[in-house]
């Protein structure tokens, strides 16, 4: 499978001359095979080259099979939906997946940031076939020959993360998580603090574990480094991670691969990768290598 980033940043999409090496587009990867269908993780800003590119592949001609696989519809994960040109291109299927409680109710959510308030035009104007999935989180399902699972992740409103797995390689799309330490973010955006309640804490360790079993053995890690270990000290309840908290899961479950992800959006090239090089030097090694998400480049698996 080819992993490609196209849109790698958090938050809001940055247009700036210190963001042009590693891009600032907001959060968008495609994984595809041959002969799968593509899958599409996220749709923030740098969904819309995207598509152009596989327009100029099967999408353009209206023969193109793929799935949207959502973390969440946080603003930064769906700006880009509706400028992804096969939408546009009658005969293309699309499954949209993310979590919820069910198929039409999710669709009224992206049928939401369409509505005449915020856009020209809404749903109906697609011409592709879009069916909407609502999924659960610790789900396993299949799309044609990729499996794939679901993890909740720890974040406002809950976001939830997926593991890939195809002729015996596996990635896994885990962004917009605070670790499961001291705090357990949900729906209505509610902070609890484990000495509180000791059902919380015993939710949150549940959870904690629960991540690392579904890391284990992954070749691919991409992870939310939103923040710094500073950073993170002073806002938990943004439901963001740190490199360290990613490279302890990744190390715990003999992970392959990993690869910085979600970047704030003032973080700048030369910092972001001095931050990189800095990790990858003091917790990586010949067993872990560490890497940065830049826009327009692969991953080969
Ligand atoms: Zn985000
Ligand atoms: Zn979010």
């Amino acid at each position: 499978m080819r992993v490609t980033f196209y849109g790698v940043r958090g938050s809001f999409p940055v247009a700036h001359p210190k963001v042009t090496k590693v891009g600032g587009n907001t959060s968008c990867v495609a994984v595809r095979a041959p002969g799968a269908p593509t899958l599409v993780f996220d749709a923030g800003t740098g969904t819309r080259q995207l598509g152009r590119d596989l327009m100029a592949a099967e999408f353009g001609d209206g023969q193109g099979e793929g799935a949207f696989l959502f973390s969440h519809t946080h603003w930064d994960h769906i700006q880009g939906f509706m400028y992804f040109e096969p939408f546009f291109r009658a005969g293309n299927r699309f499954t949209v997946c993310a979590r919820g409680s069910h198929d039409r109710r999710l669709r009224q959510v992206f049928a939401g940031q369409a509505d005449r308030s915020y856009f020209s035009f809404g749903l109906d104007a697609f011409k592709a076939q879009v069916d909407w999935r609502a999924v659960q989180e610790d789900e396993t399902f299949t799309i044609g020959p990729w499996k794939v699972s679901t993890v909740r992740l720890n974040h406002p409103g809950i976001a939830v993360g997926y593991r890939i797995e195809l002729g015996g390689k596996s990635f896994i799309y885990m962004t917009d998580t605070a670790p499961y330490d001291d705090q357990l973010l949900s729906e209505g955006f509610h902070v609890r603090r484990p000495d509180e309640d000791p059902e919380i804490v015993a939710k949150i360790r549940a959870h904690g574990a629960a991540l690392e079993r579904f890391v284990v053995g992954a070749d691919l890690l991409l992870y939310d480094t939103f923040f710094t270990q500073e950073q993170y000290a002073q806002n938990p309840h943004w439901g963001h991670s740190t490199p360290e908290e990613g490279i302890r899961l990744a190390r715990q479950g003999g992970v392959g691969r990993f690869v910085f992800f979600h970047h704030h959006p003032e973080a700048w090239d030369d910092e972001l990768e001095a931050r990189v090089a800095d990790t990858a030097r003091r917790l990586g090694g010949r067993d872990l290598e560490v890497g940065l998400a830049r826009e327009g480049e692969s991953v080969e698996l």
